[in-house]
């Protein structure tokens, strides 16, 4: 490819990537097509011949669309994922651009030093310590990993065990409090340190999802020896946060490192209205968090967040004889995270928070959070619609067919959500709690407004209203009582 067509080619990418955005909310919410449609799309054998850019470009336009979610949207209320804003995607298009391996801050000047300002900004809208070091990794399972290293690193070597060095065997054994629902990446961090996901003391936790103050300082009492406690800040069904300045001071007390995971519920601290939930979280050693979720940036982007730099570099290091050594105050990427070679995360953050503010990002969270509210009191006030939490921050959940036999209503439940799916004016997904099917309901997507929070509530009610209808005249109705 000659230099002159490089230009050429990124502007078609550029037309096929603005033409979706533009017709985002004009398209059915789920993919047209399965993902069995798409890998026959996809599917052939591998190419002997090459095929130029231009057309590669436009072949996968072609292949790719029809099997894309409307996740950017304004009517995507599914899972709890943000809407990579298009100032993120053209800072992470640059990024791509640029090409800059962003492991070491002598090969990539910028891109290090784009990602240590983004740094202390995190720090500074979180509100956490300032002193903390941050790892960009992809995203907030893998910031949970590293935090919960430096955790296992730290809590080993207060008694005397090297865990970095000599690895987990003949180590003294580490104890691991964690609420019940807790999220299912966190169990997976623990997989992959060596620390196992069910040799932990689960605490029990109330009706929406907060670990249980009482339940947490008996089984804390029980311990002596190395231990970490796992927090949350932001439930992924019902929002709620661990009553963190009620039980930091519990797990201090046993010298335990306290890790919390505040995928995006650590955002309400960077909100007037909201800060109040995770009052206390700052006396935390460590926090996970996205940049892909409450910041809007494009995947994959998320924070790790440890007060302990020394502890967060040993379980990180690489060593190799090839790299630059780092002196007093030159920040190396790679210190935070377990990559070496990886995309300058650092570019985009940076342009979300430059692009956003502080008063940016307040006013979204804010927004979401109002909206969440007002879907919610809407839903509640119809017939056979439950909202089963209070709506604290951007999350709830939704049951149909209220006061009918609880397996009648999972059933209605299930119904309602694959109606609304299939009607495709908004996306929202299910959820098992506590035993119960549950309609899920996450605002967090940038587009997000009142008016959108409207029309997505009533789409909701329509679904109700239609599956109701249907097992009022249907078939099992009709059934001749036995
Ligand atoms: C989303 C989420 C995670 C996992 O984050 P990824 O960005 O998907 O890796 C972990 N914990 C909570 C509370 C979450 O909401």
């Amino acid at each position: 490819m000659d230099n002159g067509s490089v230009g050429g080619l990124f502007r078609r990418a550029a037309e096929h990537a603005a033409r979706f955005r533009d017709t985002i909310s004009d398209r059915h919410q789920r993919p047209d097509v399965s993902y069995l449609g798409s890998l026959a799309v996809f599917r052939e054998p591998v190419p002997e011949e090459g095929t130029s850019g231009g057309e590669v470009i436009d072949d996968l336009a072609v292949k790719a669309e029809p099997g894309l979610h409307a996740m950017t949207g304004s009517r995507f209320f599914g899972w709890v994922i943000g809407g990579s804003h298009p100032v993120g995607v053209a800072a992470d298009w640059m990024t791509s651009a640029w090409g800059q391996n962003a492991g070491n801050h002598h090969a990539t000047p910028a891109a290090a030093a784009a990602e240590a300002v983004a740094a202390d900004w995190l720090l500074d809208l979180l509100d956490l310590p300032r002193a903390s070091s941050v790892g960009f990794v992809t995203g907030a399972t893998v910031a949970n990993f590293v935090c919960l290293a430096a955790a296992r690193g730290a809590v080993l070597r207060r008694v005397g065990w090297d865990v970095e060095a000599q690895g987990l065997f003949g180590a003294p054994p580490v104890t691991v409090l964690i609420g019940d629902d807790a999220h299912a990446t966190v169990f997976s961090a623990l997989q992959f340190l060596g620390l196992g996901h069910d040799r932990l003391v689960r605490i029990r936790t109330d009706a929406i999802g907060r670990i249980s103050a009482p339940a947490f300082a008996e089984e804390a009492a029980k311990i002596s020896g190395p231990s970490i406690v796992i927090l949350q800040a932001g439930q992924i069904n019902t929002g709620a946060f661990d009553d963190f300045a009620a039980l930091i001071p519990v797990a201090r007390r046993i010298g335990a490192w306290v890790h919390v995971d505040g995928a995006f519920g650590l955002w309400a601290r960077a909100t007037p209205e909201k800060r109040a939930l995770a009052e206390a979280v700052d006396g935390a050693d460590s926090w996970a968090t996205d940049g892909h979720k409450w910041l809007q940036t494009p995947y994959d982007c998320g924070y790790a967040i440890v007060r302990d730099e020394e502890a967060h570099r040993r379980a990180m290091t690489i060593a190799a004889s090839y790299l630059p050594p780092s002196f007093e105050g030159e920040r190396d990427p790679s210190h935070f995270v377990p990559e070496l070679s990886r995309r300058a995360r650092g570019f985009a953050t940076w342009a979300m928070i430059k692009h956003l503010g502080r008063q940016g990002i307040a006013t979204m969270v804010e927004r979401h959070c109002r909206v969440a509210g007002q879907m919610a009191e809407r839903l509640s006030g119809e017939d056979g619609i439950a909202v089963l939490n209070d709506v604290v921050l951007n999350q709830f959940m939704v049951r149909f067919g209220e006061g009918r036999p609880g397996e009648q209503a999972d059933r209605l439940t299930q119904q309602t959500i694959e109606r609304l799916q299939a009607d495709g004016v908004c996306f929202a997904g299910g959820a098992t709690w506590h035993g119960r099917k549950v309609m899920r309901v996450s605002v967090i997507s940038w587009l997000i407004d009142d008016e959108a929070g409207k029309m997505a509530a009533d789409a909701i009610v329509a679904a109700w209203r239609a599956v109701r209808e249907t097992a009022a005249t249907g078939p099992e109705s009709a059934r001749p009582p036995s």
